[in-house]
């Protein structure tokens, strides 16, 4: 992977800071998080986060970290608020915040209060000691995380440099944990998560960036020390059978369905998704999970898997056992949460018909392409994580607590606007 940073252009966002009366700091912060957005290999719509830590006029320390709603290749000062960094920090000694407290405590620490709600890797950014903080799912990286277990190898080729840290669930609980091993490995220069991607941090924004691609490298060449090559992202080129789709369509757009006012179909057939699609086991693979935790509340947890000949009878018989399993899975996990669960409807976001390609569903299309986007770089990831050993994501329990978890699915709302 290729820096992208440019002297010229880091000098404008700085210059246009200034000229907008804002620190010097926010002004490269805004640079490289449009470079990382700029990168599908690195972040796709509203995953990932970055944060840069500043001094006030008052001599106050504050955090600007992405806001909820904003993404990344085209964050603007608004989309970067800054919060007071003090009550971040007395919460790492403190007792265990609910999702709810920590929202409260998160808005009540902001500067501006009509600023977005602080991305909920807040915390985390703050314990963090670097003025810059930056956080992708790269897809290199999301090859070699989704491993059944890669300590030593992680070890092996990044040494001291990174620190891993086993999967926990994004927001409080993994804030301490990461923060509790960044602080057993003093000197290193990232944080390695497991199932889910990578942090980089340094004082100087060019730096915490070039680690971000050095170490994104990195895992790309473990990748092809073993063979695998990984492709960048590619243009969808496979032929469309109109008939299916209109037979999609119709089995989608009805009462009841999240699509009764209109399903957005975004077809993709690249050469990656039909590698995919042809897997003998592509079912098996397909319900072991999404490639990070985030891209649950796009995709659910798996996609509906249909014959390229599927006739009404058999997208209905589909549909139907999907509907099945999604009751099932909902049933077996909601009972382990404390607080009452409500069901999301049983409708898959994502078509995958067998050998040809994919079809992401959305009731608009801007969720469709979304969907569509995500596919695109999941499926290489996995090919890739086949290739290298086993794709292994997080397991049904936590793909279930991020799914129905209450923050993200916030996230989902304001997006929609
Ligand atoms: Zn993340």
């Amino acid at each position: 992977m290729k820096s992208r940073w440019n002297d010229g252009d880091a000098a404008r966002y700085v210059e246009a800071a200034r000229a907008a009366g804002q620190s010097e700091a926010l002004g490269l912060r805004i640079y490289t998080s449009r470079i990382i957005g700029g990168d599908p290999d690195l972040v796709l719509h509203g995953g990932g986060n970055t944060s840069v830590k500043v001094t006030s006029a008052g001599g106050e320390t504050l955090m600007h970290i992405k806001g909820s709603g904003w993404d990344l290749d085209t964050i603007e000062a608004p989309g970067l608020p800054a919060v007071r960094l003090v009550p971040l920090l007395e919460t790492r000694d403190g007792p265990k915040l609910s999702d709810p407290d920590m929202v409260s405590l998160l808005r009540a620490s902001l500067i501006e209060a009509d600023a977005p709600n602080p991305s909920v890797e807040a915390l985390l950014h703050a314990f963090l000691p670097f003025a810059f903080v930056d956080h992708t799912h790269a897809t290199a990286i999301l090859a070699l995380a989704d491993q059944p277990d890669m300590r030593e190898t992680v070890r092996h080729i990044y040494g001291d440099r990174l620190a891993y840290v086993p999967y926990v669930m994004p927001g409080f609980d993994l804030s301490i944990v990461a923060d509790r091993i960044y602080r057993e490995h003093p000197g290193c220069q990232g944080l390695w998560l497991e199932n889910h991607g990578l942090f980089t941090f340094a004082d100087d924004a060019r730096l915490s960036y070039e680690l971000m691609i050095e170490f994104v490298t990195m895992a790309e060449s473990e990748l092809a020390r073993k063979g695998v090559a990984l492709s960048g992202p590619q243009l969808s080129d496979g032929t469309e059978d109109m008939a299916l789709r209109a037979r999609l369509e119709k089995a989608l757009v009805r009462e009841g369905s999240p699509f009764a006012k209109g399903a957005f179909l975004d077809y993709r057939s690249t050469a990656a998704i039909r590698e995919h699609a042809a897997k003998d086991n592509v079912e098996a693979i397909s319900l072991r999970g999404t490639v990070t935790p985030d891209h649950v509340i796009r995709i659910k947890p798996w996609p509906l898997i249909i014959e390229p000949d599927a006739d009404e009878a058999a997208i209905e018989a589909a549909l139907a056992a999907y509907a099945d399993r999604y009751r099932v899975y909902f049933a077996r996990n909601a009972t382990r949460s404390s607080e009452p669960k409500q069901m999301l409807d049983v409708y898959p976001r994502v078509v995958l018909v067998r050998g040809q390609g994919i079809y992401a569903l959305g009731a608009s299309n801007k969720a469709a392409k979304i969907g569509g986007d995500l596919c695109e770089q999941a499926t290489r990831a996995i090919n890739a994580a086949e290739a290298y050993g086993r794709f292994t994501p997080i397991g049904e329990a936590d793909l279930f607590d991020m799914e129905y978890w209450s923050l993200e699915q916030a996230k989902l709302k304001v997006n929609a606007h």
